[in-house]
């Protein structure tokens, strides 16, 4: 790796000037700007394998794989032939083309024992969920949500409180108990009750409170948004009683879908939700959103049903190609779960080590190929909450995310994100993983 000191950044922090002077701070996703870890953020001119390659040359291994998507790793052949074959025909038509109907009969084959025998396709995550939402309130009646606190949904109107990702390392933060966001009305957000992940008996206590307004309960199958939290068995429990009281249960696997396993979280850790969303591998890279579920409740979607949800460019056919592509790619070779897997554990007992020989308190959270190394003082698996990964030291995180990245690392630049590791993540890129993390844990220590 080279290592790019700060005055080899000169191309980056120009174009980054050149931003702020046409785009709001610069960026067109907020936690680009490392505004939560300091220095300047390096663009990126291209991708390849598992590493990107800055504006001013530098080789950066990557561990955000574009928050989430490049489960393959970057510029996969298969991934940008399909794109590529695609191309040769036209980007958009405005009308059905065949690509959805194989992406959807694929998504369809891989989640079937999870219920999904319909699957609408849209443009990002973010309309993923709020569509989902309207289905589920077009098809109960009620106009009530529930959401965790610091679980991330996108950046719908309703979706907007207590919300976790840039949510939580942003200046604005506007605190307990309100919207996340300027913009979003008290009114509107008064529609989504907030409960505590991980914590069953609060679960329990507002559905019997108010279960009957209640139209859904969304909610992330293993969250990525607080940093990496795991469901207990109990929370489990308690999100499958909902339906109790006539309330949907909608997975958010925007993040897992396709990364925890095929069948994404749900899958893997036995969950059986009514309704899924889908974003990020999906799309193999490009803009896609789905949401999917039984029949009975998808067909209410128009134009079968009066729910109404549309647009112009939904199954656009370079998109259906690179997801098409991507999600054959995962099927056609399973193995590369125990592969991601292996490196993620191999990666969280390093890091581990690393932090106990540096005297640097770090607790490490890892489930397939997602991991978060909180900076705090508590034992290994043991952050099951928001509240908890809040304790952790932002500052401490901060100086250790600049270490690795001038050492060639490019780590999540925030202490409450996932990092993604990809199939082009191997033992070189492990090692040189490790060796930055214990000289960046020995500058802490
Ligand atoms: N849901 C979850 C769980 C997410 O992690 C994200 C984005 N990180 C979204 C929804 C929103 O997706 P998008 O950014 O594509 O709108």
């Amino acid at each position: 790796l080279s290592q790019p000191a700060p005055e080899r950044l000169a191309v980056s922090e120009g174009l980054f000037a050149r931003a702020r002077q046409v785009t709001p701070g610069g960026v067109n996703s907020p936690v680009r700007a490392f505004g939560s870890v300091g220095g300047h953020p390096h663009f990126i001119a291209s991708a390849d394998g598992a590493y990107l390659t800055n504006a001013d040359g530098a080789r950066l291994l990557d561990y955000i794989g574009s928050w989430g998507p490049m489960i393959l790793g970057h510029n996969h052949p298969a991934v940008r032939e399909a794109i590529t074959g695609a191309l040769q025909g036209g980007t958009s038509f405005g009308a059905p083309n065949e690509r959805e109907v194989l992406l959807a009969e694929k998504v369809v084959e891989l989640t079937r024992e999870l219920g999904v025998e319909r699957v609408r396709f849209v443009n990002s995550g973010t309309e993923a969920t709020m569509s989902a939402l309207r289905l589920a309130r077009g098809v109960t009646g009620r106009s009530h949500i529930v959401k965790f606190r610091g679980n991330y949904h996108g950046h719908a109107d309703g979706l907007l409180v207590e919300a976790g990702s840039g949510l939580l390392t942003t200046a604005h933060h506007l605190g307990e108990a309100a919207p996340s966001s300027a913009g979003v009305p008290q009114e509107y957000a008064a529609l989504t009750l907030v409960s505590e992940y991980n914590d069953p008996a609060a679960l329990d206590a507002l559905m019997q409170e108010r279960g009957h307004e209640i139209a859904a309960v969304i909610f992330e199958p293993v969250v990525g948004n607080s940093g990496v939290l795991i469901p207990t068995p109990d929370f489990l429990a308690a999100l499958h009683r909902v339906r109790e009281h006539g309330t949907l249960l909608i997975a958010d696997e925007v993040m897992t879908g396709f990364r925890l396993s095929l069948q994404g979280a749900s899958g893997l850790l036995g969950i059986q939700p009514d309704l899924l969303t889908w974003g990020k591998i999906i799309g193999g890279g490009l803009p896609v959103g789905a949401y999917g579920g039984r029949a009975e409740l998808m067909e209410h979607v128009s134009p079968s049903g009066p729910v109404y949800q549309a647009g112009t460019l939904s199954g656009n056919p370079l998109a259906m190609a690179a997801g098409l592509a991507t999600l054959s790619e995962l099927q056609a070779r399973p193995e590369l779960y125990t592969q991601l897997d292996r490196y993620a554990a191999a990666l969280a007992d390093g890091l581990k080590s690393a932090a106990q020989e540096a005297g640097v308190p770090v607790s490490v959270n890892q489930i397939g190929s997602m991991l978060t190394a909180f900076h705090q003082d508590a034992p290994h698996g043991s952050v099951q909450t928001y509240q908890q990964a809040a304790r952790s030291d932002a500052s401490a995180f901060a100086a250790w995310f600049r270490s690795m990245l001038r050492q060639g690392v490019y780590w999540a630049p925030s202490q409450f994100e996932s990092i993604f590791v990809s199939a082009a993540h191997g033992d070189t890129e492990l090692n040189l993983t490790l060796d930055a993390a214990r000289r960046a844990y020995a500058e802490l220590g």
